[in-house]
């Protein structure tokens, strides 16, 4: 049988980055990517934030294939025929160390995959690994079609289905409550047309976080500008979306339907459709991160931080890698990859910044849960500054009053008093 000290199946982030830290070790790395170019299959709503990714790859600005650097943040709440935003922008955030880039995963996929192959790292990709090889109990390789191929570890970074994990018997299946469907389109639009129309200039853009116009189905949008394109897109609950009976196209239909969407991405071209799982990102969905001769990075461990103001996958499937191969090689110095020698890398992760921002907002998972977030209070926040900003011919009245009127029949002051309650532990508390 063919062996490696390590391989790595998957190019993502995760991946890619897991590759290449061993390879610069020394380390004889093979890594596996079932699409024909890394990046090929992959989605991402695409900001990759960057202050973690920058201390794996220092300036990766200057080198990697990204966007626009982001330095303006809408968050939007949709009502049916209104939009209430909060619209901040920094000029620090278009000056290093930045804060996120929007990327194409279809360019900045190939480009990690680079890094981990001028390092050292072996790629094979348009190869699907079928199987982990377990002998009692310890991961000793892979399956991929004939092929068996031995390693002392496998760094599993196979994305969010967990296929391998699960078909090995290392993991229990997804529970649907816990995944979304992101489903995305990338609209061409000429450079000047984006800046104008989200006021940015040639090297920055702007991010929007959208929440409403799902069709009552729990979840949000986002729209962020590239350089030449949009990258549109909702995630929605997968549960919320099955009781619904509505195609995820329909959504985005939908969500695209929308006056403010309408006006941002009118006269563009769908150049790209995609469609991915997600993990809601919960931090009690944290798993299993080690057994014996393998390690799990990136989403394959499910580490992915929504807060519903941001979502980080990809900087956290980075920074797991860079730990879960640090793990490793102290394993090798101490001889032996068991789950004990390896267990090095679950202290390594919780000391990181983004394990710790994980824990944080553990409580706004459940902020995802309530239909109320979706549909009512995205209508009742118009309704109230309808109220409130139109010189009407009748008296009106302050914003308490216009509150008051805006909830008859919709929800009680109960309901609402214990929703704020829910947001202040989610994001304030
Ligand atoms: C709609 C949507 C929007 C998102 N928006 C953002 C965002 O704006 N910012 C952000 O940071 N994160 C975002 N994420 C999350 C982010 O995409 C993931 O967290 C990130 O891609 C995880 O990286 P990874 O390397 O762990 O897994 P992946 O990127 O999924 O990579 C896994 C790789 O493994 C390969 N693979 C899988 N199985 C096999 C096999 N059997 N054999 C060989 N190869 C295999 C796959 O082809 C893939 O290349 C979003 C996700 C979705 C779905």
């Amino acid at each position: 049988m063919e062996r490696f000290d390590v391989i790595v199946v998957g190019a993502g982030p995760a991946g890619a980055t897991a590759g290449r830290a061993l390879a610069q070790a020394g380390l004889n790395v093979l890594v596996v990517e079932r699409a024909a170019t890394p990046g090929a299959k992959n989605v991402s709503g695409g900001l990759l934030y960057s202050r973690a990714v920058a201390e794996v790859y220092p300036e990766f600005w200057k080198h990697a294939p990204i966007e626009r650097a982001i330095a303006a943040h809408q968050i939007v709440m949709l009502g049916e025929h209104t939009s209430t935003a909060l619209d901040f922008r920094s000029a620090q955030a278009a000056t290093p160390p930045f804060n996120a880039f929007s990327v194409l995963r279809a360019k900045l996929d190939p480009w990690l995959a680079t890094q981990a192959e001028e390092a050292g790292a072996s790629l094979i990709s348009g190869v699907n690994v079928d199987a982990l090889l377990v002998e009692n109990g310890r991961v000793v390789g892979i399956q991929a079609g004939p092929d068996q191929i031995g390693a002392d570890v496998v760094v599993v970074a196979e994305g969010t289905a967990g296929l391998l994990l699960k078909q090995a018997g290392l993991r229990g299946p997804h529970n649907p409550h816990d995944v979304s469907l992101g489903v995305k389109e990338v609209i061409a639009l000429p450079p000047d047309v984006i800046e104008e129309r989200f006021q940015c200039d040639a090297e920055t853009g702007a991010a929007y976080t959208l929440v409403g116009s799902t069709g009552g189905v729990e979840g949000g949008g986002f729209i962020y500008t590239n350089k030449a394109s949009l990258s549109v897109g909702v995630v929605v609950k997968i549960d919320s979306l099955y009781a619904s009976g509505r195609h995820p196209h329909e959504i985005l239909d939908a969500f695209k339907a929308h006056p403010l969407v309408q006006r941002l991405v009118r006269g563009g071209e769908v150049v790209e459709y995609s469609a991915q799982t997600v993990h809601r990102g919960g931090f009690h969905l944290a798993t299993q991160l080690v057994g014996d001769g393998y390690v799990v990075a990136g989403s394959a461990a499910r580490l992915l931080v929504n807060n519903v103001l941001t979502l980080r996958g990809m900087d956290f499937a980075i920074t797991s890698a860079v730990e879960a191969a640090q793990a490793i090689l102290q394993a090798r110095f101490a001889g032996s990859y068991t789950a004990a020698t390896l267990g090095n890398y679950v202290e390594r992760l919780k000391a990181t910044s983004i394990y710790q921002d994980w824990r944080t907002f553990k409580d706004a998972y459940g902020l995802m849960e309530n239909p109320r977030l979706f549909s009512l209070y995205p209508d009742l926040a118009g309704e109230v500054l309808e109220r409130l900003l139109t010189a009407d011919t009748k008296p009106g009245s302050k914003a308490l009053g216009a509150l008051s009127e805006a909830l008859k029949g919709k929800a009680s002051w109960l309901t609402l008093s214990q929703d704020m309650l829910q947001i202040a532990r989610g994001m304030v508390l």
